[in-house]
């Protein structure tokens, strides 16, 4: 675990919920840091000072959302971006229903994730859950996977991952093939149904115009 990215998310917790110095921030005192409503415009944010081992910390308020008025943002070493939701309830922030609110560095399973068909490695399961989703919208083009060319199983890797060892999760076939996501690969089962539906349809007329050539009218 990261021990920087730790540290950055206990401080921000301190620095909402107070600590044993200090009361914690309020929504008056966000309001303030962000320049609201005085800078009149979008995005409200504040970059809190530089911490060791994390690029920035950033407090985003949204005043036109009751639902969701503070989002944090953490950027770690590596660029990557862990947001954290908040609402004030008029005494604390709480965590808007079905949004992440915990102040805890992203734990990342060790093991690959079974979504759908795919298997997700070095991803958060929330991380995995869209990155399939975005799969099956046909959005994640140029995504980098190991194929399995025994058991057609695929493994969608994170570029932090160590893939050496690694063997199919599936069948446990311990050569895996290193494949870039092409656009044809995989296509919604409906829309494959229509092209085929279409494919069958021109098939039809052309055996058709044929035998009438041959037999006449
Ligand atoms: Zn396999």
């Amino acid at each position: 675990m990261d021990r920087d990215l730790e540290a950055a998310f206990r401080h921000v917790e301190e620095l909402l919920f107070g600590g044993p110095s200090r009361p914690g921030l309020t929504l008056y005192d966000l309001q303030r840091l962000v320049g609201y409503p005085a800078k009149g415009k979008e995005p409200y944010v504040h970059t809190l000072p530089a911490l060791p081992g994390v690029q920035a910390v950033r407090l985003y308020y949204y005043p036109e959302d009751p639902e969701l008025e503070l989002i944090v943002e953490i950027v770690d070493r590596e660029g990557k971006q862990h947001l954290r939701h908040f609402r004030w309830n008029g005494v604390t922030w709480e965590t808007p229903k079905g949004k992440k609110g915990e102040l805890k560095a992203t734990a990342v399973p060790q093991g690959p994730l079974r979504v759908g068909e795919d298997y997700f490695l070095g991803f958060a399961p929330e991380e995995a859950v869209a990155l399939e989703a975005a799969l099956r919208r046909g959005e994640a083009l140029g995504l980098k996977y190991l194929l399995c060319p025994r058991c057609r199983t695929r493994i969608f890797y994170a570029y932090s991952v160590n893939l050496q060892g690694l063997a199919c999760p599936t069948c446990g076939n311990p050569t895996l093939l290193f494949k870039t996501l092409a656009g044809e690969e995989r296509k919604d089962p409906l829309e494959a149904l229509a092209e085929e539906q279409r494919r069958l349809r021109l098939a039809l007329e052309e055996l058709l115009a044929y035998l009438k050539r041959k037999l006449g009218p």
